[in-house]
């Protein structure tokens, strides 16, 4: 199904490599952007990512099929609200918010009631930069998306988030809203917590030149994310904040028995965790198919 126009409000890595993606596939007609200052969006437009751009949200969404939200999702809200009053029956809405029940959340209060025209979504993909020079054009080539449509989303709705995304080269899935919500919190935000944590820690140590300088290759593997957007990392946290404590609760406890067998000198221990991690990691490194390194 071709798109004949579509408007992404926050042309950054992820809305920018939604249009890259779907151009490459020749895959929409028009793309225009809409953000909070121009200066982003003429790169964008240099750049070949969209096609134009709008100061005014009436103008941006005039006339389109599909609009993608693609901001942190803190200010997805304030969106929803400049969005609402040129929203038409043809339009379908959807977004790319990490978190899903602070989206929906926010669109019940805009529009009093969930649109049947709004497709929540979420791609899983991604990368530590941030803005449209770091968009890609292949960034969800078999990579996995996850729609959480509500008891009210229209099915033709659906179908069209649906197309786009595989048009895009993604596979597409569904997923309860709370269940995404703690399956994320566990597999994305906790490691970003940990990493930001672990950064965090070790620059507040006073021998800090000297801890950076030997850093190796374990350091920059494990701290890459930290160098993920804070605003973007910020908003995911207060918007998603029972699930993450949850899993950080979770995590805790193993680092409590790490942390007791290592001050004990209880190799058995020790070496059971590690084992079981390895065992676990090598098994779903496996099954998606990922390289272990
Ligand atoms: P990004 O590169 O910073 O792009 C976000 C864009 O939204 C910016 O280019 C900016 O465009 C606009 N924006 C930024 N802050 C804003 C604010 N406070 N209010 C309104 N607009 C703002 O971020 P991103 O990585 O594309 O993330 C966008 C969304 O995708 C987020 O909701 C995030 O949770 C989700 N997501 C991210 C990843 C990832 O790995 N990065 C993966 C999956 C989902 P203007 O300057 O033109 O306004």
């Amino acid at each position: 199904m071709k798109i004949n126009r579509l408007c992404i409000i926050g042309v950054g890595l992820i809305g920018g490599s939604l249009a890259r993606s779907l151009k490459r596939a020749g895959a929409c007609g028009e793309i225009v952007g809409f953000g909070r200052n121009s200066e982003n969006l003429e790169t964008a437009v240099r750049l070949g990512v969209i096609d134009r751009y709008e100061d005014d949200m009436a103008e941006a969404v005039k006339g389109v099929d599909i609009v993608v939200l693609a901001v942190p999702v803190g200010s997805m809200q304030k969106m929803f609200e400049l969005l609402q009053p040129h929203v038409t029956e043809q339009m379908v809405i959807t977004d790319v918010g990490s978190t899903k029940g602070s989206v929906i959340a926010a669109a019940q209060t805009v529009f009093g009631a969930i649109p049947a025209n709004l497709v929540p979504g979420h791609p899983i993909a991604g990368t530590e930069k941030s803005g449209v020079e770091a968009a890609l054009d292949d960034l969800y080539q078999d990579r996995r998306v996850i729609l959480t449509p509500v008891e009210q989303t229209a099915p033709d709705a659906l179908v069209a988030v649906r197309s786009m995304w595989e048009a895009a080269g993604a596979v597409v899935e569904e997923m309860g809203v709370e269940h995404h919500d703690e399956v994320l919190a566990a597999t994305s935000h906790l490691p970003h917590v940990l990493a930001f944590a672990l950064v965090d820690a070790l620059a507040k140590l006073d021998e800090k030149a000297e801890v950076f300088r030997y850093a190796a290759g374990g350091f920059r593997d494990f701290t890459r994310i930290a160098s993920s957007d804070p605003t973007m990392w910020t908003d995911i946290c207060m918007a998603n904040d029972k699930a993450i404590a949850h899993a950080l609760q979770h995590f805790s406890a193993t680092l409590q028995e790490l942390s007791e067998a290592i001050a004990n000198d209880d190799r058995e221990k020790m070496f059971t965790i590690f084992q079981r991690a390895k065992v676990a990691r090598d098994g779903f490194c496996e099954a998606l198919n990922y390289a272990k390194e």
